[in-house]
């Protein structure tokens, strides 16, 4: 786990968090006036991590992560209307909860923040940014490389704690021994194309804690124009993992 200013911006309103024992994971990527952005994306990765541990016996992880989504959510909100300076702040969120048995991962996110898989070799985005860009890419009326250099990419249509209610996505997908999953902002993303990200996380696959380094040095080499965050979750190749042991 690793987060970066960049070499642009004063502040980093990324924010990323981590609860080994739940195997849950989240980047948040806020956005707002005075110190609204750093506020919300924080206050919404904690607030996720802590109802996720609250519901943990209750439901599935679908309707577990959702809920968490959204007291995440109603969080921001409710701080943003008690404090007039704060008013309107958000962030995007993307989070993954592995099963115990590692056999799954459910994946949800709300902007566009990313999670990607790697698996033999091949890297997969599993998350569609909510975006205006990712929209005209959808309708094919622009490129995705046209979309990193749109003026109008940082326009999301979702995100957590703008308004009373979010809508994630919510998925749940396969996890094989071996899969490497990444958790971004979109400061990583902006300026490396999925088939550097492929690359990179190949090379360096074998220690992650140098992959995380790698990944923000490459994007920083690039301009580092906007905060740069990385999650990386590999599960164990040879044997079916312990949460505690990631
Ligand atoms: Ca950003």
């Amino acid at each position: 786990m690793l987060t970066d200013v960049g070499r642009v911006r004063a502040h980093n309103e990324d924010a990323c968090a981590a609860d080994t024992q739940l195997g849950l994971f989240v980047v948040c990527d806020g956005m707002g006036g005075a110190a609204g952005g750093e506020i919300a994306s924080r206050e919404a990765a904690a607030a996720l991590l802590k109802t996720a541990k609250q519901l943990q016996l209750d439901g599935g992880p679908l309707e577990r992560m959702d809920g968490a989504i959204r007291a995440a959510n109603h969080t921001v909100y409710q701080h943003a209307r008690q404090e007039p300076r704060l008013r309107g702040m958000g962030t995007t969120l993307v989070a993954l909860e592995l099963s115990r048995d590692a056999a799954s991962a459910c994946v949800a996110h709300a902007g566009d923040s990313r999670c990607y898989r790697l698996r033999a070799l091949q890297l997969e985005r599993l998350t569609q940014d909510h975006s205006l860009v990712e929209e005209q890419v959808r309708l094919g009326e622009i490129t995705a490389e046209e979309a990193r250099r749109s003026h109008l990419r940082n326009v999301i249509t979702r995100v957590v704690g703008s308004n009373p209610n979010v809508q994630p996505d919510v998925v749940l997908h396969t996890v094989q021994p071996g899969d490497i999953f990444l958790l971004c902002s979109d400061g990583l993303t902006r300026d490396l194309s999925d088939g550097d990200l492929r690359s990179i996380l190949n090379r360096h696959r074998r220690n992650l804690a140098h992959t995380a380094r790698v990944l923000v040095d490459a994007a920083n080499l690039l301009g580092g124009g906007d905060n740069i965050t990385v999650i990386l979750i590999a599960v164990d190749g040879d044997a079916p993992p312990q949460h505690s042991g990631l």
